[in-house]
């Protein structure tokens, strides 16, 4: 329960395409300040849903990391790599209602459509299962989906600019946005804190999660981290692993990142001290509809 018995409940879900970088750090941060600001419980969940693209040993770097950094996590890790059945279980009940189609367009098809797909199999398959390999898409009616984020305050999307997306892959793999509603679903998160460039995931998830019935958590989306060369920080452009030596000077430039401006003091302080402080001082005022944050370097 957190504040004022109201029932909060946060996570940090990071994919293990590789170590923990500075960018993810902040992420977690952020998730990790708002929970423990409202008195709420901080989980952490593996998002392993994609062999191909983890490294071994990624997902221990990540909770050792976050471990080193001071960010204790409440219950045990729930990792999606063993959430399958729960999947599969979601996709029934999806296809039971016919919000499912089965999808054969090969990414060549696809191409140049920005990953906004437009129904080319919405019809074609009708009952039957195709044989050759195939992807599942939920069926999207057309609507607008309205939400307020609380960093990024009132947006709204028209599901057809989005497209019907994918909830299984060709490959047999789930796909990020089934695996996401089911767990957070699963968990009782009440309340998401994660990076602005996951804002247009915001309404396929909010769409899906009423498809399936589930409730809705409330949402806020943090800027991302941006070098001076206008890049955002990530795996793709080989952001480095956060040091795990040291983290405090590291900690404090996270910091910086989420608005906050501690005095150079706090940089001598215990990493337990270092993390209350930031809890003590968290707001999102420094944030507000704030899409990026540059730093000029992250060493
Ligand atoms: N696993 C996703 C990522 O690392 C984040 C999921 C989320 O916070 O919803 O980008
Ligand atoms: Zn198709």
């Amino acid at each position: 329960m957190g504040k004022n018995n109201q029932p909060y409940i946060g996570r940090f879900a990071p994919s293990p395409s590789g170590p923990l970088h500075f960018g993810s750090l902040v992420a977690a941060l952020a998730s990790y300040f708002d929970a423990r600001a409202y008195d709420g419980e901080w989980l952490v969940r593996m998002e392993d849903i994609d062999p191909p693209r983890e490294p071994p040993g990624a997902a221990d770097l990540i909770l050792q990391a976050l471990d080193l950094y001071g960010l204790h996590w409440d219950r045990d890790v729930l990792f999606q790599s063993g959430r399958q059945e729960a999947y599969n279980d979601a996709l029934a009940a999806l296809r039971h209602e016919q919000k499912l189609y089965p999808c054969t367009c090969t990414r060549k098809k696809l191409a140049g459509l920005n990953g906004v797909y437009p129904g080319y199999c919405r019809n074609v398959w009708q009952d039957a299962i195709p044989t050759q390999p195939h992807g599942l898409r939920l069926l999207c009616q057309d609507m607008t989906i309205h939400f307020a984020d609380r960093i990024q305050g009132a947006q709204s999307y028209k599901l057809t600019d989005l497209g019907d997306f994918l909830l299984k892959r060709k490959d047999g793999l789930y796909a990020y946005q089934l695996a996401v509603c089911v767990d957070d679903c699963f968990q009782g998160v009440t309340h998401i804190v994660r990076g602005v460039d996951l804002l247009d995931s915001t309404p396929r998830q909010l769409y899906l999660q009423s498809q399936l019935a589930m409730e809705h958590p409330v949402y806020a989306h943090i800027p991302v981290v941006t070098l001076s060369d206008g890049n955002k920080l990530s795996k793709q452009n080989h952001a480095p692993a956060i040091p795990l030596d040291n983290p405090r000077p590291t900690l404090i430039r996270a910091f910086r990142a989420l608005g906050l401006d501690p005095a150079p003091e706090l940089q001598a302080c215990s990493i337990s001290e270092i993390l209350a402080w930031g809890v003590r001082h968290w707001s999102l005022d420094n944030l507000m509809g704030r899409k990026e944050r540059l730093l000029t370097s992250i060493d």
